[in-house]
């Protein structure tokens, strides 16, 4: 992307119009307080109190004439004043806009990013490291917020190079054309060190990424790295990670002071030349040398806070790169539009799966293949196998969070594909085997946004084997569950996340079962919960201990994403099969 094509980013600020019309403002204004200097110059100058001017330098001059005044240094202070405190106040406003359209713009692509991701597929979200995720939210947004802002400020001093050099041009060409030969010498210098910025820019948003993916990844861990005392392992991988985060930033700051270095030679080399040029071969009056160095002095600054500006928006842009990637690809990856489906209302008879074969996009081998299958109203389908043979795919494929590549997923003989699937999901109740808990209450945990009743909640309560718990707190439902749910157990946690599920009244309620194990007692408490709940809910359970799915209606084994048998507990035990090898082996194991 060259230069002329990034000024045009300026459109994805808020008010980009208004913060254009104040930099071209501030502009108009700075043009003018170094005209009306002119005149105050001229007078100084000629030590004369009579001041007659070329044009266009005397339009002030003949102002005062026309209202009848004599142009003196008095008359014309007034107005020098009133300049400056105009192109005090643009510049103010300028950058309040600014200040606001910012934060406005880092909102907005924040808002669009975590909307857009929340609005996409789970297959897209699945993909989705959640240490990049915050990286890219958190830091990155906000470095893509500077990068545009630091577009509007080189446009500022363009537009103010613009106007300036426009006065030089009319106070003596020749002494502008050294100006403007500098600029390009400059520019053309500064060149390599902008081109390492950027591959700095990038680098720094890759090192970024992976100390966050760490960092979340360790705080996730934290137990298993006490348990099995890697603290130096990790320690040593953070720290190397952090080094090259830092270390990357490190060279952009001094790679930027040493383009500070290259320029503040360049000028001050220009600043000599010009001098000996103008005195010694083109007899420049003393009035526009003293202009054109006041020029120069009220630039140079101004030169390097465009130098800094340049080098912001090339360190930053490769921010601004990664979060609208982040926003287009998600968008990219919405989930089907809702509008004009029918609505689900509740499962009158059966779930039908119709010769469904899934592959995920970057798999060559398809993970389930000719899966066909009924899921009857208010039965307990119970889902067996290895691990990877495919249960959590035919799970998420159930409940409309993945689509099938061929066949079909038929509710009550309407396709899934027409039905409404947010009023689907809604009937859903899932528990998932990792349990989430929020820090918080446990009313909170299991009502979420929902006022459930008191009667609602103790009759779920009671169903999930869960009021004797409860009872026996002394804050009972405002019991303080912990960050992660840590105060409570892992049978508690279980069996709250399905009372969670429950109270939504759910049509349809899918288990994930947790495979650690529990204690005797919370395992005796979960069966008698699923017996409950078998009675009166359709219900789907990935199971991995089987002395929980005895009273299932139908048990559905999966072996290397095929369905291999299918019965009840006492049909598929008492015959050799996959089925009787894995019971065989859970037996031995307790
Ligand atoms: P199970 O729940 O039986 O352990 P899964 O349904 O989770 O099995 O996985 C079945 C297969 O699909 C595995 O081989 C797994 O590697 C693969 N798989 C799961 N998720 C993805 C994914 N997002 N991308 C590619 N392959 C996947």
């Amino acid at each position: 992307m060259n230069f002329l094509s990034s000024i045009l980013l300026i459109k994805k600020l808020p008010n980009y119009k208004l913060v254009i019309f104040l930099i071209l403002f501030s502009g108009i204004c700075e043009a003018f307080g170094i005209s009306v200097l002119v005149p105050v110059v001229t007078s100084l100058i000629g030590e004369s109190s009579n001041i007659s001017l070329e044009a266009p330098f005397d339009y002030l001059p003949k102002f005062l004439n026309f209202i009848g005044l004599s142009p003196s240094l008095s008359l014309i202070l007034p107005f020098v004043f009133i300049a400056m405190i105009l192109s005090f106040f643009a510049v103010f406003t300028q950058e309040r806009v600014l200040a606001i359209s910012r934060y406005k713009f880092l909102a907005r692509i924040r808002n669009e990013a975590s909307q857009n991701l929340i609005d996409s597929k789970w297959e897209y979200l699945k993909k989705i490291s959640s240490g990049e995720l915050s990286n890219k939210l958190l830091v990155e947004s906000e470095r893509a917020a500077e990068s545009v802002v630091a577009i509007a400020l080189m446009l500022s001093f363009l537009i103010q190079i613009f106007f300036y050099l426009a006065i030089s041009l009319l106070l003596s060409w020749e002494m502008t054309l050294i100006a403007i030969l500098t600029i390009v010498f400059t520019g053309f210098t500064s060149y390599r060190l902008i081109k390492l910025v950027n591959s700095y820019g990038m680098k720094s948003v890759e090192h970024n990424n992976s100390y966050n993916r760490q960092i979340v990844d360790v705080s996730r861990g934290m137990k298993l790295i006490k348990a099995f005392s890697i603290g130096d392992y990790v320690k040593n991988k953070l720290f190397k990670l952090n080094l090259k985060a830092t270390e990357v930033q490190a060279k952009m700051l001094i790679n930027q002071s040493l383009m500070k270095f290259e320029i503040q030679a360049l000028i001050s080399l220009a600043l000599i030349f010009i001098l000996i040029v103008s005195v010694e071969f083109l007899s420049i009056q003393p009035t526009v040398l003293l202009i054109f160095l006041y020029i120069i002095l009220r630039i140079t600054p101004k030169f390097f806070t465009f130098q800094g500006q340049f080098y912001s928006f090339y360190a930053n842009k490769p921010s601004l790169d990664i979060v609208n990637e982040l926003i287009e690809n998600s968008k990219k990856e919405f989930e089907q539009s809702l509008d004009g489906k029918k609505i689900f209302l509740c499962l009158n008879n059966k779930i039908s799966l119709k010769d469904i074969n899934y592959k995920f996009d970057n798999e060559e081998k398809f993970t389930l293949t000719n899966i066909n299958l009924d899921v009857h109203k208010s039965k307990f389908t119970s889902i067996v196998g290895p691990s990877g043979a495919g249960k959590s795919t035919l799970i998420d494929l159930i409940m409309g969070l993945l689509t099938p590549s061929r066949g079909s997923i038929l509710i009550d003989e309407e396709n899934l594909n027409n039905l409404n699937l947010g009023s689907y999901k809604e009937k859903i109740g899932f528990v998932p085997q990792e349990d989430i808990f929020f820090d918080g209450s446990l009313k909170e945990n299991i009502c979420f946004d929902k006022d459930f009743s008191q009667e609602e909640i103790n009759e779920i309560l009671k169903i999930t084997q869960l009021k004797f718990f409860v009872d026996g707190l002394k804050e009972g439902l405002d019991y303080q569950v912990g960050e992660g749910g840590k105060n409570l157990s892992g049978g508690q946690r279980q069996r709250l996340s399905i009372a969670r599920a429950l109270l939504r009244n759910p049509s349809i309620l899918i288990l994930d079962e947790a495979t650690s194990s529990l204690d005797s007692r919370s395992e005796t408490l979960f069966q008698v919960a699923l017996e409950e709940i078998s009675k009166k809910y359709t219900l789907i359970v990935i199971a991995h201990k089987f002395d929980s799915i005895k009273n299932s209606d139908n048990i559905v084994v999966l072996s290397d994403g095929k369905i291999i048998q299918q019965g009840t507990f006492s049909e598929l035990v008492n015959i050799s099969g996959l089925f009787q090898d894995l019971y065989k082996t859970q037996s031995k194991l307790i």
